[in-house]
Parts: structure tokens; sequence; C-alpha cells
């Protein structure tokens, strides 16, 4: 059994200067790949769903997949709620068995924002359950503020953490979500400054299709969770798609139909997970 929550696994990562991929599951075959990929690299993993997830009645089945999966692991796998809107939204997390949850206040005024985190953190620990919070909004690619990102300042980030107490931090270095229609301008020397004055793992979201020299030099700047989505679910999709094309309308059991996407995603992921644990 070796479902963990992140105290188990992120602050090791960061004193170690290597980072636990988090992939954004959609299905049983997507939950399958990233643990298969976690096993075959012997590395720790997060398995986490997007937020609009939990709207889905049947979230308690996912989330008990997800756990039993984790569970069944050769390696620690957590199993984390990805941008949590609500203090109702945490707890049904929790109530699912999830190990982790975020709750992203990024889009609120600080003071409103350390308010809700803080509460929401204060849930979630009397659950052994382990909390990631936001500052500085880290945008979706293709909208108005993935043109100029606010960077998050090292005085707001220290103190966040100190009033909150989060068990992680996301704060914005300049990635946006999902595929850039230019490369994204990442500042290392953010990262930097704002891991000397912050003492838990940071967190860097929107890691599809970002510069992967970049991503390294954050890495060894105590961002001990990396975030990834797009990138290797459309590894699947297109397997899928291409897969599908060659059949031309034949019928092929769906479960026979998903074994090489769900190879190829569980390929992407293996690149993407030695990549994050490569000690520096
Ligand atoms: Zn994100």
């Amino acid at each position: 059994m070796s479902i963990v929550n992140f105290n188990d696994i992120l602050p090791s990562a960061r004193a170690e200067k290597r980072a636990v991929g988090a992939f954004n599951i959609a299905n049983y075959e997507t939950a399958k790949a990233v643990v298969m990929a976690a096993e075959a690299e012997n590395a720790p993993v997060i398995i986490q769903v997007y937020q609009r997830l939990m709207e889905d009645r049947f979230i308690a089945s996912l989330g008990a997949m997800m756990r039993d999966m984790a569970e069944r692991s050769s390696v620690p796998v957590a199993v984390h709620l990805d941008h949590g809107v609500s203090l109702e939204q945490v707890k049904l997390a929790i109530d699912c068995g999830f190990t982790s949850v975020m709750l992203d206040g990024s889009q609120l005024p600080f003071e409103e924002n350390v308010e809700l985190t803080r509460k929401a953190a204060e849930y979630a620990h009397e659950f052994g359950v382990t909390i990631e919070g936001e500052i500085g909004h880290v945008p979706l690619n293709g909208t108005e503020g993935a043109e100029n990102i606010p960077l998050s300042t090292p005085d707001e980030a220290r103190q966040f953490a100190l009033a909150t107490g989060v068990d992680a931090l996301a704060v914005s270095v300049g990635t946006a979500h999902g595929y850039y229609a230019k490369a994204p301008e990442i500042s290392v020397d953010r990262a930097r400054e704002i891991n000397a004055v912050v003492d838990i793992p940071l967190v860097l979201h929107g890691g599809s299709d970002t510069p992967m020299d970049k991503v390294r030099e954050v890495i060894r700047n105590g961002f001990a969770k990396v975030n990834v989505a797009t990138e290797f679910q459309h590894a699947f999709q297109l397997k899928l798609q291409n897969d599908i094309n060659a059949l031309n309308g034949k019928f092929l059991p769906l479960d026979k139909i998903m074994i090489q996407p769900t190879a190829a995603a569980a390929e992407h992921l293996r690149k993407l997970i030695r990549f994050f644990s490569d000690i520096a």
C-alpha cells in the first residue's frame, strides 16, 4: 500500500532538487497510464483531477478508483484535487478519499485568498490531508491574461505561506496553462528569490509545452511539483485518433482500442518523470 500525501513526497524532492510530476487524469486509462509510467521509472507521482470533474455526480467512483490504484501501486502515489474553487469542493474531495487538495483563491484579493485558503488548510489538516494554495494567477493560454503574466513577489509568497499553513504553494514565474502561441518568459531569478524566503515546496503550473531548460532551473530552485496535463493527454488523443482512423469503422472492443493510446501516454509520461526526477 503506497497511497501518500504531499508531505510524504514533496519536502524530500525539494531537498534533493528534483520534482514530482503531477498529471491530470480524466478516466481509468489516463490514471492507469500515470501509475504505469511512475512504476516503470520507480518514482513517486501525483494523480490529480480538474476541479470541473468534482461536479460529476460519479466523482466518488473516480476517487475510489484513483485511491485503489494508488494503494496497489509499487511507488508512492498521491491523489489530488487540482484548482479546487471552494471549501465545498475541498470537503467533497476529502470525502471521496483524496489525500491532497488545492484551494485556488489566486483570483481573489490577497486577504480573501489568505482567509479562504487558511480555512481550507485547517479543514484538510484535520483529516491528515495536505493542501496546495496559489498566489499570482497562472492564466490559460489564449486568454487575455496570458499576454502579460504578472509574477508572484517573494514578499507575498512568504506572507501567504505563513498565514495559511499550506503544505505546497503555486506561484507565478511566467508560465500559463495549455499550449503557448509564443515561448513563455520564465523568470528563474524570481523562482530563486521566492525559494529563498519560503520554506515549503513550490509548484509549477502550466508545465506543458514549457522550455525544458527553464523547467530544470526552477526545479533546482524549490519547485518540487510540476503540473502537466495538455501534453500527455494530447499524446493519448493523437494515438487514439490514429488507431480509430485505421480501423475505418470496423468494430473493436473499447478496452482493446484503449491499450495503445494508454501505452503512448505512459511512454510520454515516463520521459517527463525521468526529466523531473533527474537529480541536479
Ligand atoms: Zn494549474
